[in-house]
């Protein structure tokens, strides 16, 4: 057995269960449930508002978690960690507050594998402001098609908007190069890091990253909590998302002094325990080392797709470099008869479009089947999903 599954208690009480949707969230580490718990019974108070003990401590454990969280990610700074409520809430933070930095006619490059998360938002300045949205292509193995991208920048280009990781097919894209030539016209990055954050190690300094966004409840974290990383240069030129408490230095009735960043992007209470709990699994990820939690990863997925590439009429959609993350579909077989019957056997795994919807189409299918991995999984769970996998195909076909 994987001897990180001890540290999550879920699998303790559900010994049967084989978790194979991490990409959707991943289950919950016991020090994070217990630090929230301590935090929530022995010192809870808002923070940067009291004079008393509970308010500083508190207040002290959340700015602790920004530095570790800078340093997870290679920030130079914790005044580029803002937190948010997760990938949507930091990606709609980006598109809501640059936006008003943006002129009609502009141009953002989103790639055809985009969770909607990074696409919506995007969108909906087309409507908002004329902004345009162009779509870097995905080629047939699942890279991105980056001499599109070399021949489509331009001085109209002001961010390129993509994902670290696919949350469907599961490859890793070649940050450096779309940095690289995003930057030769003046565009700026943003990488959706939602996946790449639980498999992989992230510098967004040595990448020269402009923005980067991840969900706390993907990395073992909770629900609720989720990181914008901007550079600060960038980030003090942006205007505030949403305005309240805690984020303006004075207001009086004529006139509003906005905090410096981070605090400008954080109105309002924040999740203080949430953050406590993130910090945790952060520190979790960091002792265990991303480098040999992608290498695990990378392992169990070849393994993975070497199992299921024996079944007959398996079509996978992730490539040889996918990590952790294992989409197929089966010809003449519904994705959806077979994961309610996965699902019925104790065998959790994603069906459908996975919030990547044009991706489906890009590739023609109406839905695939995803196995996603976490620390906690290992070649045991591969070998149950298979063998559940083909009683099911038995009663299907
Ligand atoms: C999950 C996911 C998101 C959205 O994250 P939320 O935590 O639901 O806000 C965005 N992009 C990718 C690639 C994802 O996997």
């Amino acid at each position: 057995m994987n001897e990180l599954k001890k540290y999550f208690p879920i699998f303790q009480k559900n010994p049967k269960i084989v978790y194979l949707d991490s990409g959707a969230s991943a289950q919950k580490l016991q020090s994070v449930i217990d630090a929230m718990d301590d935090f929530y019974t022995q010192t809870y108070a808002n923070i940067h508002r009291g004079l008393y003990k509970w308010s500083e401590v508190s207040s002290e454990m959340y700015d602790a978690v920004r530095e570790k969280v800078a340093k997870f990610i290679g920030a130079k700074s914790p005044s580029e960690i803002v937190f948010t409520r997760g990938t949507t809430d930091a990606i709609n933070l980006l598109a809501g507050s640059y936006s008003k930095l943006l002129m009609a006619g502009d141009e953002v490059i989103v790639s055809e594998l985009e969770h909607h998360s990074n696409m919506l938002p995007w969108k909906n300045l087309e409507n908002e402001k004329g902004v345009r949205v162009k779509f870097l292509p995905v080629l047939g193995d699942g890279n991105f098609d980056y001499a599109w991208l070399k021949q489509n920048v331009g001085e109209r280009t002001k961010l390129v908007c993509v994902s670290g990781q696919s949350n469907v097919i599961g490859i890793k894209n070649n940050i450096p190069e779309i940095v690289k030539i995003a930057h030769q016209v003046g565009a700026k990055v943003l990488i959706d890091g939602a996946q790449l954050t639980v498999h992989s190690a992230v510098n967004v300094s040595r990448d020269d990253i402009d923005f980067y966004a991840f969900s706390g409840h993907k990395i073992y974290g909770p629900t609720g909590i989720g990181v914008l990383y901007g550079k600060l240069d960038l980030l003090k030129q942006m205007p505030p998302y949403q305005l309240g408490g805690d984020m303006v230095e004075s207001v009086s009735f004529d006139n509003v002094v906005f905090k410096e960043p981070p605090s400008k992007f954080e109105a309002g209470t924040p999740p203080i325990a949430e953050v406590v709990g993130l910090g945790v699994a952060v520190d979790f990820l960091m002792n265990i080392g991303m480098d040999n939690v992608e290498r695990e990863g990378a392992e169990l997925t070849s393994y993975a797709i070497q199992r299921l590439s024996k079944i007959d009429g398996v079509h996978i959609i992730s490539g040889k470099d996918s990590n952790s993350i294992v989409s197929f579909y089966i010809d003449g077989i519904s994705s959806f008869d077979v994961g309610t019957l996965l699902g019925s056997r104790g065998i959790c795994v994603r069906v459908g479009k996975h919030c990547a919807e044009p991706l489906h189409h890009r590739f023609g299918i109406d839905s695939s089947i995803r196995l996603s991995f976490g620390i906690y999984n290992d070649e045991t769970d591969v070998d149950r999903f298979i063998e559940e996998l083909e009683k099911v195909l038995l009663l299907l076909r």
